[in-house]
């Protein structure tokens, strides 16, 4: 998706107000009407019609009368505000280009003020994942109580805290740095995911780290989900860096020993297939032929010391707790990016997952508002810090 950041040095603050009156009013409205963004913007001059009208024109805003007359945010719109946050706490002052599209995010290089490059991770949950499913009747009515701005938010908020206690950990992942609405932005990594990668000076020892960070993060409690070579990125000295934390879950899941032993297969398979690593085809046989590196045994799930809850507590500081563990568990479970990615079947141009509340549910359940309302994060700031960053982003 195209991030063109250009009208955002020339959005006023009103701009700003209406946009996050309409965020406020998505709360628990699928469709913000006029009248609602109007009071809760409160411009002191009024003019909210006009400012909407900009809006629009700029595509950070959508208006819908299909059901009803009323307003939501693009994704534009939505990237708009959290970037404009971000930039207000001074945490960088250029967008850069793309460098990722993910299966559920778009990624970009950003600059701070001293020129650090870091990385944007901007979570678009719903675009593939929503798609893939919305023929299942029944998932689509479970979930028809939430739409794309609160998971992706949630997604956001799941893959910084568990970047951070990763990191704290001393596991090779990118270095949080701050996290707003559905942005994450972290180091850079230098060094391409390993789907890229056509050969390996040491591909036993790359191996072993891979396997080795798979059974680490079991004895720390945890199961990346999506462990494959999408999500490893190696660099020129053959250091890994693992990424792509929101669909996590703990070793005590249900399915712990499912995805745990889906991660191991799939690194299995990479290698077997790109280095001729020889490797059991399952815990009982061998394929016989030559191997580079041996043989080895596939970890087991059952004999690993597993420590549940060793990270909670640093999770929970990042403000990641349980119940939005669970919330997230039930929309990204089973989701994989082999499995996924490219999926993007009837992508357009207005690639909004317009669909999410889609069912004649016109608004959320209660529990979803609060939900939403306690992920706010501190950035009512949005309205009154525009003055210092109007030359700038
Ligand atoms: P998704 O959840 O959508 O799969 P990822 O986090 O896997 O998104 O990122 C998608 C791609 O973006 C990665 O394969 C990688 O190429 C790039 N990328 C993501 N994070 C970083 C980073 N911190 N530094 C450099 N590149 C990154
Ligand atoms: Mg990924």
């Amino acid at each position: 998706m195209k991030l063109d950041v250009n009208a955002l040095r020339y959005l006023s603050r009103e701009d700003f107000k209406v946009l996050r009156a309409v965020e406020m009013g998505m709360t628990n409205h699928e469709l913000v009407p006029a009248e609602l963004v109007d009071r809760i913007a409160h411009l002191s001059c009024g003019g909210t019609y006009k400012v909407m009208k900009n809006l629009l024109k700029h595509k950070l805003l959508h208006h819908d009368s299909s059901k009803y007359d009323g307003f939501r945010l693009t994704y534009l719109g939505y990237d708009f505000l959290a970037i404009k946050t971000l930039v207000n706490r001074g945490v960088f002052s250029a967008v850069g280009r793309q460098i990722g599209v993910g299966k559920e995010s778009d990624i970009f290089e950003v600059a701070t003020e001293d020129g650090t490059i870091l990385a944007m991770k901007l979570h678009r949950l719903g675009r593939t994942s929503f798609r893939a499913v919305k023929s299942k009747r029944d998932y689509l009515r479970r979930r028809s109580s939430h739409n794309w701005l609160y998971m992706s938010r949630l997604a956001a908020l799941k893959e910084y805290a568990f970047m951070k206690a990763l990191e704290e950990n001393d596991f090779p992942v990118p270095t949080a740095v701050d996290c707003n609405r559905h942005c994450v932005i972290m180091s850079l990594v230098q060094g391409y995911p390993l789907v890229q990668v056509k050969q390996l000076q040491n591909p036993d020892e790359v191996f072993d780290t891979i396997i080795g960070l798979v059974v680490r993060l079991a004895e720390h409690g945890l199961i990346h989900c999506d462990f494959n070579e999408f999500n490893i990125m190696i660099d020129d000295d053959e250091k890994i860096t693992m990424i792509d934390f929101p669909q996590m879950i703990s070793v005590s899941h249900r399915n712990a020993k499912m995805y745990f032993d889906r991660d191991v297969e799939c690194i299995f398979k990479f290698f077997r297939k790109r280095f001729n690593l020889s490797v059991q085809e399952n815990t009982d046989a061998c394929d016989g032929s030559g191997s580079d590196i041996g043989e080895p045994d596939r970890p087991s799930f059952s004999s690993i010391a597993k420590t549940t809850g060793l990270l909670d507590k640093q999770l929970e500081a990042s403000g990641f707790t349980n119940k939005e563990q669970d919330e997230i568990e039930k929309f990204t479970e089973g989701g994989t990016e082999q499995k996924d990615s490219g999926g993007s079947d009837d992508d357009d141009d207005d690639d909004e997952p317009t669909a999410y509340n889609g069912q004649g549910h016109d608004e959320y359940n209660d529990d979803a508002a609060k939900n939403l309302d306690s992920l706010h994060l501190e950035d009512q700031n949005v309205s009154h810090a525009e003055g210092d960053t109007s030359e700038r982003l």
